[in-house]
C-alpha cells in the first residue's frame, strides 16, 4: 500500500501528474490545479492510500511535478 499526499495549495496546474497518472489525477476547472481523485482533505492537504499496482505511475507523477507537492509513503 502507498499512501500519496498531496500540498495542493502550492500547485501550479502544470499537468505533469494528469500525465503520468491519469486514473489518479485531474485538473480542476474551477481553479486550475490538479485533483488527487479519491483524496480526503485536512488543512488543504489531500491524502489518500492506493494499492502497489500504481506505484510506478505515482513515483512518476511525483518525480515530474516541477514544485515537488507530491509526497509518496510506502506503507
Ligand atoms: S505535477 Fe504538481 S504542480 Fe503540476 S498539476 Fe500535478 S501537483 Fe500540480
Amino acid at each position: 500500500m502507498i499512501r500519496i499526499t498531496q500540498y495542493r495549495e502550492k500547485c501550479i496546474g502544470c499537468n505533469a501528474c494528469v500525465e503520468a497518472s491519469p486514473f489518479r489525477w485531474r485538473i480542476s476547472r474551477k481553479d486550475g490545479k490538479c485533483v488527487l481523485v479519491g483524496a480526503k482533505s485536512k488543512n488543504n492537504i489531500y491524502s489518500l492510500v492506493v494499492g502497489d499496482d500504481e506505484l510506478q505511475a505515482i513515483i512518476k507523477a511525483s518525480k515530474n511535478c516541477p514544485v515537488n507537492i507530491i509526497r509518496i509513503e510506502e506503507l
